[in-house]
C-alpha cells in the first residue's frame, strides 16, 4: 500500500480526490489482485495496478453532469436539458450565485421584501396579465392552481385533453394527486362548449383546458373556443385554467411554423390563471409560471405550497434576464432557442459545408429537417442542411456510440442508414470540437 501511494501515477489523483480516497480505492484494486493470485491468475504489476487506480478515482470523482454537444436538430432536447439560457440570463445566475443579493430585501425600505415581486412588473409586461407568480416548472405549477382552487372539488377537462405530456405528466393524474376530481365531458375528438356547461354542478371548481403540446389530433375535431369557454366559466361563478405548456411568446409563424398558442392570447380570451414552463419555448431556465387574474394570484401566493415549491435565487435571476429579454424586444437575437428557430439557412449551409470537407470519408451536406422538441409544435419542422456520414446500421451505431463516449460527447441522430449532424443546434463556438470529436470517433473505428 505504501509503495502505491508513492507511485507518480496516483500523486495527481491524491491532491485532486484526496489521500482517503485513493486509499479506498487502492485497497479495493489490492484485494482483487489478492483473489486474482488465489485463484492462481495473474495480477497486474504495480505500475498497472497504480494506473488503473488512478483512472478509477478520477472517474468516481469526476462530475457525472457532463457538457454535451447536441448535433440531433432537436432544440429543446429534454433529455440534453431543454433551453440553453442566453448570455444575459447565465450571467445573472452567476451574479446570483456568487454574491448576496436583495432576493428578499426591500432596498428602499431597508426591510423584509418578496422573492416574488423581481417578477411581477415583467410578467404582467409579456403576458398582459393582472398578475404573476413563478414556482419551480410547470407541473408544480398546475398542480398548485388545482390544490388551491379544486380541492375536493371537480374540474371539467375535456376527454381529448386529458393527455400525457411525458415524462410522467399525466392530466388525469395531476389533478388526481392535487385533491380535485377529474370530470370528463366530450369525446376524444369532439367536444362542444354544451358538453362543459352539461357537466356543471355546484360542486365545479373550473374548466381545465389543457394545450395538447406533443401530439396534433386532425380531421374531423372540435373544442370550443377560449373565449366561449371564459364567458361560460364566469357566468356561472367557476374558473377558467389554462395550461398552455409552452410559454411561447413570440409568434411562430413569423419563422416560418404552424401558430402556438400564446399565453397573452390566453390571457386576452379571458383566462383566469394559465401555466407554462419556463424553459420550452420562452428559451428560459426551469420554472412554472402562473399569469392570471391579481386577486386568485394573491391567494396563490399566501398558499403554503408555493413555499415547498418556491424556485431559487438563481432560476429567478435567469428567468428575470430572459424574460427581460421580451420586454425590450430583443428576444429573437438574444434567446438561443430563437436564434436557432431563426438561423439563417446560408449560415447553416456555410457550416454544414465546412464540417463536410474537414470531415472527409465521404461526408457530405444533405437536406434534412430540424424539429423543435420539448413538446411544443410536434408536427413542424424546419429545414436544415446537415452533414450526413454514411454506413451500414451497425457501423452507425458504433459510430454514435464512439461519438457518445468521447471527451466531448456528441449526441448525432440515425436515419435512413446516415449519421446526421445538425449545424442548427450545434452552438457555432462548439464546431471545432464536434470537428475533433468526429475525427477521433471516425479514426478509432479504422
Ligand atoms: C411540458 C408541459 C407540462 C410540464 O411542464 P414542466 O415545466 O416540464 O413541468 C405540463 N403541461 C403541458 C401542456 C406541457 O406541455
Amino acid at each position: 500500500m505504501d509503495r502505491l501511494l508513492a507511485h507518480a501515477a496516483l500523486s495527481e489523483a491524491i491532491a485532486r480526490c484526496g489521500r482517503e480516497n485513493v486509499t479506498a480505492a487502492a485497497r479495493d484494486a489490492l484485494a482483487e489482485s489478492r483473489q486474482r493470485i488465489a485463484q492462481g491468475r495473474a495480477a497486474p504489476g504495480l505500475d498497472a495496478l497504480a494506473e488503473s487506480i488512478a483512472a478509477t478515482v478520477t472517474a468516481r470523482y469526476a462530475p457525472s453532469l457532463r457538457t454535451v454537444i447536441n448535433a440531433t436538430g432537436v432544440i429543446l432536447h429534454t433529455n440534453l436539458g431543454r433551453a440553453l439560457l442566453s448570455e444575459a440570463a447565465q450571467q445573472a445566475a452567476v451574479r446570483a450565485a456568487a454574491g448576496y443579493t436583495n432576493l428578499e430585501y426591500d432596498l428602499e425600505s431597508g426591510e423584509r421584501g418578496s422573492r416574488h415581486g423581481h417578477l411581477e412588473s415583467l410578467l404582467r409586461q409579456v403576458t398582459g396579465a393582472e398578475a404573476g407568480l413563478v414556482v419551480n416548472n410547470n407541473a408544480a405549477a398546475v398542480m398548485l392552481g388545482l390544490h388551491a382552487f379544486a380541492l375536493g372539488k371537480g374540474v371539467i377537462v375535456s376527454r381529448g385533453e386529458a393527455v400525457e405530456i411525458g415524462g410522467g405528466f399525466r392530466v388525469p393524474e395531476i389533478l388526481q394527486q392535487s385533491g380535485a376530481k377529474l370530470v370528463e365531458v366530450g369525446t376524444t375528438n369532439r367536444t362542444y362548449l354544451a358538453d362543459f356547461e352539461a357537466a356543471v354542478t355546484p360542486e365545479t371548481a373550473a374548466y381545465l383546458r389543457v394545450h395538447p403540446s406533443n401530439f396534433r389530433v386532425s380531421g374531423f375535431t372540435h373544442e370550443p373556443s377560449l373565449a366561449e369557454m371564459a364567458s361560460s366559466a364566469g357566468e356561472r361563478g367557476i374558473l377558467l385554467l389554462h395550461d398552455i405548456g409552452s410559454g411561447c411568446l413570440l409568434e411562430t409563424r413569423a419563422f416560418g411554423l404552424a401558430h402556438e398558442p400564446t399565453p397573452q392570447e390566453s390571457i386576452a380570451a379571458g383566462s383566469d390563471l394559465v401555466f407554462f414552463s419556463g424553459d420550452k419555448l420562452l428559451g428560459g431556465p426551469q420554472a412554472g409560471i402562473i399569469a392570471g387574474k391579481a386577486p386568485l394570484v394573491q391567494q396563490l401566493k399566501k398558499h403554503p405550497l408555493v413555499r415547498a415549491m418556491r424556485i431559487d435565487k438563481m432560476t429567478l435571476a435567469a428567468l428575470q434576464a430572459t424574460l427581460l429579454h421580451y420586454a425590450t424586444g430583443e428576444a429573437a437575437s438574444q434567446i438561443p432557442v430563437w436564434r436557432m428557430i431563426g438561423a439563417a439557412r446560408k449560415d447553416l449551409s456555410t457550416r454544414a459545408r465546412r464540417w463536410a470537407k474537414a470531415i472527409g470519408q465521404g461526408a457530405s451536406v444533405i437536406q434534412s429537417e430540424s424539429t423543435i422538441g420539448g413538446g411544443s409544435l410536434p408536427t413542424e419542422t424546419l429545414p436544415s442542411p446537415v452533414v450526413a456520414i454514411g454506413g451500414t446500421g451497425t457501423a452507425l451505431e458504433s459510430l454514435a456510440k464512439r461519438l457518445r463516449h468521447g471527451p466531448t460527447p456528441v449526441v448525432a441522430r440515425i436515419e435512413r442508414e446516415r449519421l446526421v449532424l445538425d449545424p442548427r443546434t450545434v452552438l457555432p463556438e462548439q464546431d471545432d470540437a464536434l470537428l475533433a470529436a468526429v475525427l477521433a470517433a471516425l479514426a478509432a473505428g479504422q
